[in-house]
């Protein structure tokens, strides 16, 4: 007779912990998952997908104004109606919640909406001080938003997970930080109307990203009407009669905001979830360390997605959760392969990239080749739009691998998923150029890049 109350205990259902007890539950396991707060995790809550829905919001402020160029007569200026957005946000994500649920209901996982925690190896104690005895336990309890930098009136600030739902529109808002969110965000609000200003601690924003799309992202945001301001921190955040908040920044100016945004990065949930307890070995981020197969130190212990601290994207997690229920459950081992995953920034124009940026390329290879352009869309001719396409191809000059490619443009996520697929199977720069061009796209431009930019030869030492 078996000992355990079940085969697999997730604590966590977000994407990856989803993925992982549906399909284990596909192999004939008995599984239970339990979930603190919604079903669906970050990225349906209070993550990509509203934010998404907000990107497309935000977008229609361009649209309308360049209208007229096509001879569109919009007659008077548009109104936006922030209610209106966040109970159709709302009405959508209960929907795809919905839908996690029951793919949950019909793979016959058994789901306890309540907050579960790690006891020893096998058991897993829940809410009410109940303990199950799990042969294996899933650890997928995500990230949560970091309020950082300490200062005074820090209290004052939201995170991510506060701004989808604002009871009011923040008519003046402070963001902090230069990340993914920070810009996602400084880029969206603006275009609803907000009177946005961005600080962050560094020269720009979006650190690790290709030099060229960084400075463009920042431009972009600057046309938009965000006040960027590099090498800035608030040092402190006062909270006014009226509600309103003053914040004191590092250069000395003061700033009036009706919200201040803190997306100063992520770090992994593990906290009270009696993982060391467990014996279970934590990085210094607080991140679960686990080997190719998402197996921790402790054997019946593995972690997917966030909380592991790879690379934190859904459908990173989601492989992850998928890999894991097929090694442990399935009987075939597989390990997630983390290169070449695509990724893209959803400001306005947005950003897509996969591989190498040129910065990684040129510490990594002897020799390095950029294909590089620039250029007007079409799009914005009739528009009179100011807006720029960017496009960087970097390739090693030795072997004429496609080693990355970096776009700021419209439908630059689009193109950066399609790409993905070249570069990973190791498509050339010969491929890019054999390929036909498809008129008029922006893509195309991808395999007309004929003439190299720049090369770069990395100086051997004489022998
Ligand atoms: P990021 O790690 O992308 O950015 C954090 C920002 O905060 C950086 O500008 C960093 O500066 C700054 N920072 C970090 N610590 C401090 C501090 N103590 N004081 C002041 N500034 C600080 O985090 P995000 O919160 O933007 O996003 C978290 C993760 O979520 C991302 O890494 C990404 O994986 C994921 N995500 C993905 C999205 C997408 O795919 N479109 C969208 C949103 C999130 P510096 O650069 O100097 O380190």
């Amino acid at each position: 007779m078996t000992p355990f109350d079940t085969d697999l205990f997730v604590i966590g259902a977000g994407s990856g912990g989803v993925r992982a007890a549906r399909i284990a539950a596909g192999y004939g396991a008995k599984v239970k998952i339990a979930e603190e707060f919604r079903v669906g995790g970050t990225c349906v809550i209070r993550g990509c997908v509203p934010k998404k829905l907000y990107v497309y919001a935000s977008r229609f402020a361009d649209e309308f104004a360049e209208a007229a160029g096509y001879g569109w007569e919009i007659p008077e200026k548009p109104v936006f109606h922030w209610r209106s957005l966040v109970e159709a946000k709302e009405k959508e994500i209960t929907r795809l919640s919905g839908i996690y649920r029951a793919n949950l209901e019909k793979a016959g996982v058994e789901l306890i909406e309540k907050r579960a925690v790690v006891e020893d190896c096998h058991t897993v104690r829940l809410h009410d001080g109940r303990k199950l005895r799990a042969k294996h336990i899933l650890i997928a309890t995500g990230a949560s938003p970091v309020m950082e930098p300490h200062v005074p009136g820090i209290e004052h600030a939201i995170s991510s997970n506060q701004i989808f739902d604002l009871k009011h529109f923040p008519h003046r808002l402070l963001i902090v930080g230069g990340g993914y969110i920070a810009v996602e965000f400084a880029s969206i609000f603006a275009r609803l109307g907000s009177a946005v200003s961005l600080c962050f601690r560094s020269d720009n924003v979006l650190r690790g990203f290709d030099q060229d799309m960084r400075k463009g992202v920042s431009e972009a945001l600057t046309h938009a009407g965000v006040a960027v301001s590099p090498g800035t921190l608030p040092t402190r955040i006062a909270r006014h009669a009226g509600g309103h908040l003053e914040v004191t920044l590092s250069d000395g100016r003061h700033v009036i905001a009706d919200q201040v945004l803190i997306a100063t990065g992520r770090k992994p949930h593990t906290a009270n979830l009696g993982l060391e307890r467990a014996g279970v070995e934590l990085d210094a981020s607080g991140a679960v360390k686990v080997d190719a197969v998402s197996q921790s130190n402790i054997p019946s212990i593995h972690a997917v997605g966030d909380v592991t601290n790879r690379i934190n994207l859904t459908p990173v997690a989601i492989r992850e959760g998928h890999a894991y229920a097929d090694t442990v459950f399935g009987g075939k081992k597989i390990a997630v392969d983390h290169h070449n995953v695509p990724s893209a920034v959803f400001t306005t124009p947005e950003l897509g990239t996969v591989g190498l940026t040129e910065e990684q390329a040129r510490r990594t290879h002897d020799v390095v080749d950029i294909y590089k352009t620039s250029f007007r869309p079409m799009r914005a001719t009739l528009s009179g739009a100011q807006e720029k396409t960017i496009m960087k191809i970097v390739v090693d000059g030795e072997t004429d691998k496609v080693l990355g490619v970096h776009i700021l443009g419209h439908d630059a996520g689009e193109m950066a998923q399609v790409l993905g697929i070249a570069v990973k199977m190791g498509a050339t720069k010969a491929d890019f150029d054999a390929t036909m061009a498809l008129h008029p796209t922006a893509s195309e431009e991808l395999v007309t890049m004929r003439t190299r930019t720049e090369r770069h030869e990395r100086l051997r030492a004489a022998e």
